[in-house]
C-alpha cells in the first residue's frame, strides 16, 4: 500500500483521494453503485471472483479502502449494516465464558450488548474508568477482550491510549477502540497498538445524518478475515447505496471536522463563562481532566461537548425545548449542530449527571449557534414560572 518513494498523503488528502476509480480515459471520477444480488458464475469461484452481494460486492471496496488507508490498516476496512454491527461481531471474538473489559461510560447499546453475552453466554464484564490507567491495567487479568472509547460517550475522558494498549497487548488481551467520536483524523488506534478500530460510520464519517452504517479495520489479514467471515455468517451486511454515500460523506470529513472542531472549542470557552452554565466537559478548556492527554495523544479535540445547565434535568429539558436552530435529536456527527439530555434514556449509566447534555456541534456559523443556545438558555432559566 505504501510506496517509500512517495510522500505519505495528508488525512486531509487522503479523504478525497482515497477510493477512486483507475483512472483510464472517460473512467468516471467516482465508483459506480453496482445493484446486483448476484454475479455470473459457474464452477469452481476463484480467488477475487464475486459470486453474491452477501459475501462481497464491488461497491464496498472503495470505502474499505479509504478508511483503512485513514486508519492506517494495512488491510482493507470491513463495512458493516451499522456500528452496531462492527461492534457485534468485535465481541464475536469473545469465548463463552470469556471476560470484557470495558468502559462504564459508553455507547449504551455497547454496554447493553455486553450485559447481554454476559446473561446468555456466562461472559464476565468489568467496566472501568478508562481515564484511570492503573485501574484499567489492573483489570486486564485474565481478559479476552479490552473494548475502550476515547474520548467516551458522553462524559469524554480521556484514556492514554497508547498504554492502555500496550498493557493489553503484553497480556495476551484481544484490544478494540470505537474511534466514532475522535475521528481517524483525531486518533490512529492501530499506530498505538490496537488489535481493531470499529466506527460508527453513521456519525462523522458519513456526516450528513442520512445513512446507518458500520465498519472496523484490523490490525491483521486474519483478523480482516475472521470479520469478513462474521459478516457473511451473520448476513449484517450494508446496502451498496449506504457505503456510496459514505464514502460520498468522507470527501469533506476533514473540512467538516476543522469546522465543527473549531465551533466546537469557542462554544464551551463561551459557555464555561455563561452564569446559567454549571459545568462545561470538553477536552479543548485547559480546566478539563482530558485535556492534557488528548493534547499529547490527539489533532484536536472533538466536536462533542457535555454541559450542565443551571436548574438540573428540569433545567436541562428545558433548554432543549427553547432551542430553534439546535436540532433536539439523539445522535451525532451530521453537518447540523443537535442535542439531548442523556439521562432521558432510563439506560444511561447513572454515573452520567442528571442534567448533562450532550451537544454535537455541527458546521454553521458559531454566532448563529451561540446566539440560540444563550437565547435558549435565557428563555429556559428565567421564564416566569406556568
Ligand atoms: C452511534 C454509535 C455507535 C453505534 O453505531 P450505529 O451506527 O448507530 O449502530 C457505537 N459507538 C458510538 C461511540 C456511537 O456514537
Amino acid at each position: 500500500m505504501s510506496d517509500p518513494h512517495v510522500p505519505a498523503l495528508s488525512p486531509a488528502t487522503v479523504v478525497v483521494a482515497a477510493g477512486r476509480p483507475e483512472r483510464a480515459q472517460g473512467a468516471p471520477v467516482n465508483p459506480p453503485i453496482v445493484l446486483s444480488s448476484t454475479y455470473v458464475s459457474q464452477g469452481v469461484q476463484q480467488p477475487g471472483e464475486l459470486l453474491y452481494t452477501r459475501m462481497d460486492t464491488e461497491t464496498w471496496h472503495p470505502f474499505e479502502e479509504a478508511l483503512a488507508a485513514l486508519e492506517g490498516g494495512e488491510h482493507p476496512g470491513v463495512a458493516f449494516g451499522s456500528g452496531m454491527a462492527a461492534i457485534a461481531a468485535v465481541f464475536s471474538l469473545v469465548p463463552a465464558g470469556g471476560k470484557v473489559v470495558l468502559p462504564r461510560h459508553a455507547y449504551q447499546v455497547t454496554l447493553g450488548f455486553a450485559d447481554d453475552l454476559a446473561a446468555r453466554a456466562g461472559v464476565e464484564v468489568v467496566r472501568v474508568d478508562v481515564a484511570d490507567t492503573d485501574q484499567v491495567v489492573a483489570a486486564l487479568d485474565g481478559a479476552s477482550l479490552l473494548l475502550v472509547e476515547s474520548p467516551t460517550n458522553p462524559m469524554l475522558e480521556v484514556a492514554d491510549l497508547p498504554a492502555l494498549l500496550a498493557a493489553a497487548r503484553e497480556r495476551g488481551v484481544l484490544s478494540a477502540v470505537d474511534n466514532t467520536f475522535a475521528t481517524p483524523l483525531g486518533q490512529q488506534p492501530l499506530a498505538h497498538g490496537a488489535d481493531v478500530v470499529v466506527h460508527s460510520v453513521t456519525k462523522y464519517l458519513a456526516g450528513h445524518s442520512d445513512v446507518v452504517l458500520g465498519a472496523a479495520v484490523a490490525r491483521t489479514a486474519e483478523l480482516t478475515a475472521t470479520l469478513r467471515s462474521y459478516r457473511t455468517l451473520h448476513g449484517s451486511i450494508p446496502g451498496p447505496f449506504e457505503v456510496w454515500l459514505a464514502l460520498r460523506g468522507l470527501r469533506t470529513l476533514a473540512l467538516r471536522v476543522e469546522r465543527a472542531q473549531a465551533n466546537a472549542a469557542e462554544l464551551a470557552r463561551r459557555l464555561a463563562d455563561h452564569p446559567d452554565v454549571v459545568e462545561v466537559r470538553h477536552p479543548s478548556l485547559p480546566t478539563d481532566p482530558g485535556h492534557e492527554r488528548a493534547s499529547r495523544l490527539m489533532t484536536g479535540y472533538g466536536s462533542i461537548l457535555g454541559v450542565r445547565p443551571r436548574g438540573g434535568a428540569p433545567g436541562a429539558d428545558a433548554v432543549v425545548g427553547a432551542v430553534r436552530l439546535w436540532v433536539p435529536a439523539t445522535s451525532l456527527g451530521g453537518v447540523e449542530s443537535s442535542l439531548e439530555r442523556r439521562r432521558r434514556f432510563a439506560t444511561e449509566s447513572l454515573t452520567v449527571p442528571e442534567d448533562l447534555l450532550r451537544l454535537s456541534v455541527g458546521i454553521e456559523d458559531v454566532e448563529d449557534l451561540w446566539r440560540d443556545l444563550d437565547r435558549a438558555l435565557d428563555r429556559a432559566l428565567r421564564a416566569p414560572a406556568g
